[in-house]
């Protein structure tokens, strides 16, 4: 398939918030080595409370969907997250057509505009050892893949694969950024809990196209 439908957006909320439930011990446990042992439960409670949104119906076009998701994130995650993650969504959605559709080119501008509303908000790039780092390599990618002429399918395949090698690389890093920073030279030897929930999230777009 070419384009996202609004359809496939929808599964891949809805399976980000399956699969972070999943993954919910594993994101604390990241986040109580190097922060305060919260970021599964607040990302359980805020993709928790947009499946309640999605169930409620009606999200019209793509624009508005990803709105309501962001608005949601922002309302219920807490944390630096909250605020971090309800951005992305909001800025992919003024950077998406009033459309029920997404195509490649749509796509790359959306998450595009949705990562560099994390920088802009939080002030992190690549090597802080943040979310941004799964973020940004898989926007690189998809451009790369895209503007080589791969199929959109394969293209955010491998977009999901840099978000994943983008987690992992966060693992040696010393935080620059965030609560992890307050501990320095200690902050080293753990993957980044917000880089690991990011990595989730492009997983599960992957996994939402072309079903
Ligand atoms: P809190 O740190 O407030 O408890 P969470 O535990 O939910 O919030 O989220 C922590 C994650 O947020 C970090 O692992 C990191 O990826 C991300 N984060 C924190 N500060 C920033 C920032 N300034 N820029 C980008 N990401 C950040
Ligand atoms: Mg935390
Ligand atoms: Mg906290």
């Amino acid at each position: 398939s070419e384009a996202l439908t609004i359809g496939a957006l929808q599964q891949w909320l809805y399976r980000f918030a399956s699969e972070i439930t999943t993954q919910a011990d594993w994101l604390t446990e990241l986040d109580s080595a190097i922060g305060d042992a919260d970021h599964g439960t607040n990302m359980v409670r805020g993709t928790a409370a947009v499946v309640t949104k999605l169930d409620g119906g009606a999200t019209g076009t793509v624009q508005e969907l990803l709105k309501a998701v962001g608005m949601t994130l922002v309302a219920t995650v807490g944390g630096a997250s909250g605020s971090l993650y309800g951005t992305f969504f909001i800025e992919m959605a003024r950077n998406s057509p009033a459309d029920v559709q997404l195509n490649g080119s749509e796509l790359e501008n959306a998450l595009h505009a949705g990562v560099n509303g994390v920088i802009a908000r939080g002030h992190a790039t690549v090597g802080d050892k943040t979310m941004i780092d799964a973020l940004e390599p898989a926007v690189t990618a998809l451009s790369q893949s895209l503007a080589d002429g791969q199929q959109l399918q394969c293209s955010i395949a491998a977009a999901a694969a840099a978000a994943t090698t983008g987690r992992d690389s966060t693992k040696p890093l010393v935080a620059r950024k965030g609560r992890a920073s307050y501990l320095g030279e200690r902050s080293a030897g753990h993957i980044d809990p917000g880089a690991a929930s990011a990595a989730i999230l492009l997983a599960a777009l992957a996994a939402s196209i072309g079903e």
